[in-house]
C-alpha cells in the first residue's frame, strides 16, 4: 500500500484542467439539453488525470479486508469463502438481464431457478414451503411472526399477544416481535447456555393461552446445541403456539439435522450468511421463509417481485456446486473447526462454558484478567496481525464477549496461524500490555474513538474540511 497517498480524496488531489477519460465517438450527433434542465454553475467533480484516479482507488481498495483477503472469524455473521462461481453464474445476461415485469411466458427459465431453489430448501430443512421475498433476516423473521399472527387470527384465537425470546437470542428477535406488534417475554438460560426449561415451563404454565410463539436460534447464540427442542416444541404446541426456528445461521445444521423434523414451523435462513453470498456493509441479503405444509396460505406479500434474485442465484449456485453428497459436510466441518480452535485457545482465553460448541464458540475474554487488556484490546491487536476481528460485545450473557467463527471452508493451516496470532497476544498482554492496549499500530488509521465516532460521524467532505478549519 503507498501509505503517501492515503488519507487524501480525489478532490484533494484534483488539478484544475486535469483530465482522464476518453468516451466513445458520437454517433448520434449533438444535442442541447433544455435550459431549465441545466445547473447554474459546474458540478464540483474532481479533475484527475486517468493513473491517478486508478492508483487512488487501488489504494484504497487494498485498505479493504474481506473473506478473498484473509481469515475473517466474525462470530454469527458466518464469513465464508464465496465460490467464484457464484459470481460467474449470477451475471450471465440470459439472467442479469430480465426486468421484473417481463410476461411470464418469456421468463420460465427464472422462475424455474426458484422453484429449484425452493425445493433444495425444503430437502435441507425439511419444511415444506418457501417465499423469497424478505430482504435479509430481520426481515424474515417479521414475515415469518406475520405469518404467524396470520395463521392464529385465521383461528379467531386473537388473544395471542405474547412471543417467548430465550435471553441469549440474537438482538433481531425480540425486536421483530415487538414490530410485529408482539410482547416479548424472555426465558433464562442455565448455566450451561442452553434454555432453562423449567423457566419456560413456568412461562407457558402462566400465559399459555397468550403464547402466539416461541422464537428460537439453534445452535444458539452461543454456538451450543439446544438439546431440548423435542420437549420444547411439545409444551409450545400443547399450549397452541408455533415454533419459529431463527436459521440465519443454518450452517452447522447442514448435514446434521433439520428444523422441520425438530418440531418447528416456520423458519428463515439468511442465504447470505449460510449459502455463501458475500454480505457485509449492509447487503445484499435475502431471508427465505419456509412453513409447513398448512402454513403458507398464511405468508404475507411484505415485497414486490420475487426478492433479492441475484442473492438466490449465488445460493443455488453454491447448492448445485456442493451437491447432495457434499453439502452433508458443511455442519460437520464448521464444527470441527470452531472446536479446534476453540480447544486450541481455551487455556489462554477464559471459556465460560466449556462444552462442544457448533459452528461458533464465545470466549469471555483473556483468562488472565489482572493486566487490563480487554476484549476491545486483543480485536485491535488483531488487525496488527492481519486478521479481522472476531465478533466483541455479543452475546451480552458475558462481559468480554469474543466470538468466534472460522466456517468450514478454512484449512488447518489458517486455523494454525490464527491460534498461533492469538496466543501471542495472550502472552503480548501479560509482558507488553501497553502494545495491546494502544493497538492498532500496524493499520492507516490507528485506535478510533468509538463514542464519538458514533455520536458525531463526519461522513462528507464539505463537513470534513469544516471541521478541520
Ligand atoms: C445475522 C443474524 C440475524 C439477522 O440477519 P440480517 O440479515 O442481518 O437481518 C438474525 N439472527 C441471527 C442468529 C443472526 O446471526
Amino acid at each position: 500500500m503507498n501509505r503517501t497517498l492515503y488519507g487524501n480524496l480525489i478532490f484533494e488531489l484534483s488539478k484544475d484542467g486535469r483530465r482522464g477519460y476518453s468516451l466513445p465517438i458520437n454517433q448520434f450527433g449533438d444535442f442541447e439539453l433544455p435550459a431549465e434542465l441545466r445547473r447554474g454553475e459546474d458540478a464540483c467533480l474532481p479533475e484527475c488525470d486517468e493513473l491517478t484516479v486508478v492508483r487512488h482507488y487501488t489504494n484504497l481498495s487494498n485498505n479493504n479486508f474481506g473473506v478473498d483477503t484473509g481469515f475473517y472469524p466474525l462470530g454469527s455473521c458466518t464469513m465464508k469463502y464465496n465460490p467464484k462461481i457464484n459470481e460467474e453464474v449470477a451475471a450471465m445476461p440470459q439472467f442479469q438481464s430480465i426486468h421484473p415485469e417481463q410476461p411470464a411466458e418469456t421468463t420460465k427459465g427464472a422462475l424455474a431457478l426458484i422453484e429449484c431453489l425452493e425445493h433444495a430448501l425444503c430437502q435441507l430443512t425439511g419444511l415444506a414451503h418457501f417465499t423469497f421475498k424478505p430482504y435479509a433476516g430481520a426481515h424474515g423473521e417479521l414475515t415469518g411472526l406475520m405469518t404467524i399472527d396470520n395463521y392464529h387470527r385465521s383461528r379467531g384465537d386473537v388473544s395471542r399477544k405474547k412471543v417467548i425470546v430465550p435471553d441469549s437470542a440474537h438482538g433481531t428477535n425480540p425486536a421483530s416481535a415487538a414490530v410485529c406488534g408482539y410482547e416479548v417475554v424472555e426465558v433464562k438460560s442455565l448455566a450451561d447456555g442452553t434454555v432453562d426449561v423449567d423457566d419456560l415451563r413456568r412461562v407457558v404454565d402462566e400465559q399459555g393461552p397468550e403464547i402466539a410463539a416461541m422464537m428460537m436460534t439453534n445452535p444458539n447464540t452461543l454456538g451450543l446445541f439446544e438439546y431440548r427442542i423435542p420437549e420444547i416444541a411439545e409444551m409450545i404446541h400443547g399450549c397452541g403456539g408455533l415454533m419459529y426456528y431463527d436459521g440465519a445461521n443454518l450452517n452447522p445444521m447442514l448435514g446434521a439435522c433439520r428444523p422441520g423434523d425438530m418440531g418447528f414451523d416456520v423458519m428463515h435462513i439468511n442465504l447470505h450468511k449460510t449459502f455463501s453470498t458475500p454480505h457485509g456493509g449492509g447487503g445484499p441479503g435475502s431471508g427465505p421463509v419456509g412453513v409447513r405444509e398448512g402454513l403458507q396460505e398464511f405468508l404475507p406479500f411484505v415485497s414486490p417481485y420475487n426478492g433479492n434474485y441475484a442473492v438466490m442465484m449465488k445460493a443455488y449456485a453454491y447448492i448445485l456446486s456442493l451437491g447432495k453428497e457434499h453439502i452433508g459436510m458443511v455442519g460437520p466441518l464448521a464444527t470441527l473447526n470452531a472446536n479446534y480452535v476453540k480447544e486450541s485457545l481455551k487455556d489462554v482465553y477464559e471459556l465460560p462454558i466449556d462444552s462442544l460448541c457448533c459452528h461458533e464458540f464465545v470466549f469471555d475474554g483473556l483468562k488472565d484478567k489482572s493486566t487490563g487488556v480487554t476484549t476491545m484490546d486483543v480485536a485491535k491487536r488483531l488487525l496488527d496481525y492481519g486478521y479481522h476481528a472476531p465478533t466483541i460485545y455479543f452475546p451480552l450473557l458475558f462481559h468480554e464477549s469474543l466470538m468466534i467463527e472460522p466456517t468450514e471452508n478454512e484449512s488447518k493451516e489458517t486455523l494454525d496461524g490464527f491460534v498461533e496470532v492469538m496466543r501471542k497476544i495472550a502472552e503480548e498482554a501479560i509482558n507488553d500490555p501497553d502494545t495491546v492496549k494502544t493497538a492498532p499500530h500496524d493499520t492507516p488509521i490507528g485506535r478510533v474513538d468509538d463514542v464519538l465516532a458514533a455520536k458525531h460521524p463526519v461522513l462528507t467532505f464539505k463537513q470534513l474540511r469544516d471541521e478541520q478549519d
